[in-house]
């Protein structure tokens, strides 16, 4: 699964749950910035949760 950002195909380590859009599986650094606005959780992927230790 790659993170769904445009022209991203690092792999996707945590799910984002968007309260405006659809959630979105996305790679860490993504995570880092998208998880920053109002109202988003960031859960990360329980089978990738190594990656996040980068
Ligand atoms: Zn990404």
């Amino acid at each position: 699964m790659e993170c769904s950002e445009p022209e991203c195909s690092r792999p996707a380590v945590v799910e984002l749950h968007i309260p405006w859009d659809d959630n979105r599986l996305v790679c860490a650094p993504h995570a880092r910035v998208l998880g920053r606005q109002n109202g988003v959780v960031a859960d990360p992927l329980p089978d990738c949760s190594d990656e996040l230790l980068e």
